[in-house]
């Protein structure tokens, strides 16, 4: 009987020490940091895909973990982020968390109402142009406090010219029903405007990305993060 629970225990372990030798097998690859020839292995569709599955994986409980102080070794000397996310500053919306992304993965930046200026697009045409990303995600969110402030019409400080940003959103967007950020269906219609436009201005306003686009070399995306279920939905 106790040579029997013996063989047991040491099949089981066997089993486990082997399922999880697959695991770090999968994680390695998983966990590779990218290089320019790699980044550039990755088509603009490649990095839209590639940003789908991470929040797949986020959404269902399957992030990759890996060993990030290894991971800063690896990239401490260069990086090839393979896509720029603009983003709100919302505490609930890390990019590199809900695209379950790395150390030099992708670059982010980030503003109240994930909108863009001349700063920001200037350090898109540097991801973009000189660091290789091959997609720019445009990330708004729902119950967002900067497109709430924007539709209210809200003062403070440095803040009333943030929100001011976002006013074209606002003024272009018919929903029906009060304007205001009582009406949640009005606010996440200007959210999703806003997403549009920044992604449209992103070539209006840039030679650099727009020439980008054209020869095939960039995809540029909006999204919409759901806050209660952390789920990520492409726009058009
Ligand atoms: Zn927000």
């Amino acid at each position: 009987m106790y040579s029997r629970r013996a063989f047991c225990s040491c099949a089981s372990l066997a089993l486990v020490s082997s399922f999880a030798a697959s695991r770090v097998h999968a994680a390695d690859a998983a966990c590779a940091v990218l290089t320019r020839d790699s980044q550039r292995a990755i088509t603009p569709d490649a990095a839209i895909a590639r940003l789908k599955a991470g929040n797949d994986r986020f959404t269902s409980g399957k992030t990759i973990n890996c060993d990030l102080t290894a991971q800063v070794r690896e990239t401490s000397k260069s990086q090839a982020p393979f896509a720029a996310i603009v983003g709100c500053i919302d505490s609930r919306v890390p990019p590199e968390l809900v695209f379950d992304q790395r150390i030099g993965d992708i670059f982010c930046a980030r503003v109240a109402g994930n909108f863009v200026n001349t700063d920001i697009i200037g350090s898109l045409e540097f991801a973009a142009k000189l660091s290789g990303a091959r997609a720019i995600v445009v990330l708004g969110h729902n119950d967002c406090g900067a497109i709430k402030g924007a539709v209210d019409g809200a003062k403070l400080g440095n803040l009333t010219a943030t929100l001011a940003n976002i006013t074209p959103a606002v003024t272009a967007t018919k929903a029906t029903g009060e304007r205001s950020s009582k009406n949640a269906n009005f606010v996440q219609a200007v959210a999703e405007t806003n997403v549009k436009l920044t992604v449209a201005a992103l070539t209006s306003r840039s030679k650099v990305l727009k020439d980008l686009v054209a020869a095939g070399q960039l995809r540029i995306a909006g999204a919409m993060h759901d806050l209660s279920t952390g789920r990520i939905s492409f726009l058009g």
